[in-house]
């Protein structure tokens, strides 16, 4: 079972109960082996963590733009076993669209050198995307190519309220086709988020002078300078008050104040912890459906579990939420998470109907193993049964985890 820092979200890299399984941590293999900034890439070990990887490019003038709360502890082999998502997505894709080549040790012990560091490479199967994402049931990849940016020069970061869903699209859209590229992150939030924020978080305070339905932090960057972004910002957010897509809306005048509002956004899933149970769902849908999914979503959870309060927040630009339901008050939490099973499959059964999926960044493990055999074609599970037992006849890495039993 190969570990990297152990931040993975649905057990997939924990051994099971049979004492019969081996951890292979791979925190050893902590060196850069390479950084060209001419040629814009790094080389990677498995075991060296992303903020030191972050660190390591910012060093040298450039940018790796993977970003997730998990930085200080997660590690190479296990950002890319997991194709890690995180906030910067829609500029620079997930970490798979982030590697240009991968060193493996396959299931009988070769060691598989794929490091090449081109940017073309039409040379047949592109074999570094099954062990990207493959949660170590393929092989285990020791070291890694990876591709560095230029940063940018310039950031604006900016909350906005709203007062329904229909309108955080309208913001996405406009923001997205003024900005393009530009546009790095765009998350959004409900009320009961941001009263959660402000009743559990350590110095917090209200993002906007009056309270809104729906709040979106978004960040834009530029080339050229803050005063640029901050331009563009302005741009955006003052069109889209004068069509009335946003109430209100705030830009953030300094480092501080932009660090503000992402600990707003990075303290979401803590903040919901001392309300009591929550019942959780990492699903993503085409963005497009947003607007109509995540009210029938809601309504959907709130008619199967009455006084239910959901929370969804996450990665609105992707079409990445994570449909979070805190507990009626007053309920006993048990009973409340008695209905995770009920919830569940309802949830992902519309989710999977408008052409989304049950794992959108945190992968299968050992905790989805049975929405694979519901809900992916079965075509595609022969396909990747195929693959493992090619790759790995004998079922020794990782054993247990993404494919279903079938
Ligand atoms: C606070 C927090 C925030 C997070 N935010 C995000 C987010 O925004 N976006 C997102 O996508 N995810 C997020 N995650 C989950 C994310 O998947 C992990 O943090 C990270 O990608 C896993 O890295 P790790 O080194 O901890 O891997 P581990 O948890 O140790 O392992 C994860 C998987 O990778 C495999 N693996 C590990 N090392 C290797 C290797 N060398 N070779 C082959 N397989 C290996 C393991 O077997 C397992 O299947 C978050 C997690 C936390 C705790």
């Amino acid at each position: 079972v190969p570990q990297g820092g152990n931040t993975g979200l649905v057990g997939a890299q924990i051994p099971d109960q049979t004492g019969s399984q081996l951890i292979v941590s791979l925190s050893r293999l902590n060196k850069i082996r390479n950084l060209s900034a001419d040629g814009r890439t790094m080389g990677v070990e498995a075991g060296v963590t992303l903020q030191q990887i972050n660190e390591a490019a910012e060093d040298a003038d450039l940018l790796f733009p993977l970003s997730i709360a998990s930085r200080g502890s997660c590690q190479l082999g296990g950002f890319l076993s997991t194709n890690a998502g995180g906030t910067a997505v829609l500029t620079y894709g997930n970490a798979r669209d982030m590697v240009l080549g991968l060193e493996v040790v396959l299931a009988d012990g070769t060691l598989w050198n794929g490091l090449n560091r081109l940017r073309k490479n039409n040379t047949g199967y592109d074999l570094k995307h099954l062990f990207i994402g493959g949660e170590g049931t393929l092989g285990i990849i020791t070291a890694a190519e990876l591709k560095l940016f230029d940063p940018p020069q310039g950031k604006s970061t900016a909350f906005a309220g709203m007062v329904d869903i229909d309108k955080v699209h309208q913001l996405f859209r406009a923001a997205k086709s003024q900005a393009g590229r530009g546009l790095v992150a765009f998350e959004f939030i409900p009320r009961i988020g941001i009263e959660f924020v402000l009743k559990h978080g350590a110095e917090t305070r209200d993002p906007l002078s009056e309270p809104h339905n729906w709040y979106v932090l978004l960040e834009i960057t530029s080339e050229q300078s803050d005063q640029s972004a901050d331009e563009m910002m302005q741009s955006v957010l003052a069109s889209a008050l004068e069509n009335g897509a946003i109430d209100d809306a705030v830009i953030a005048q300094s480092e501080d104040q932009s660090s503000q509002f992402w600990y707003v956004r990075d303290i979401m899933s803590e903040v919901q912890r001392p309300e009591g149970g929550s019942i959780k769902h990492d699903i993503a849908v085409p963005v497009a459906e947003l607007p109509t999914y995540l009210p029938e979503a809601m309504a959907l959870v709130r008619r199967l579990v009455p006084g239910c309060r959901p929370v969804p927040f996450g990665h609105y630009g992707d079409g990445n939420v994570h449909f979070n339901i805190s507990q009626p008050i007053g309920m006993e939490k048990a009973a409340f998470l008695d209905h995770w099973d009920e919830v569940s499959h309802q949830v992902h059964d519309l989710t999977v109907s408008v052409g989304g999926t049950f794992s959108a960044e945190h992968g299968v493990g050992a905790l989805k193993r049975a929405s694979m055999l519901k809900y992916k074609d079965p075509v595609e599970l022969q396909l990747m049964a195929k693959i493992k037992q090619t790759l790995d006849p004998q079922g020794i890495l990782n054993p247990g985890k993404l494919l279903p039993d079938q």
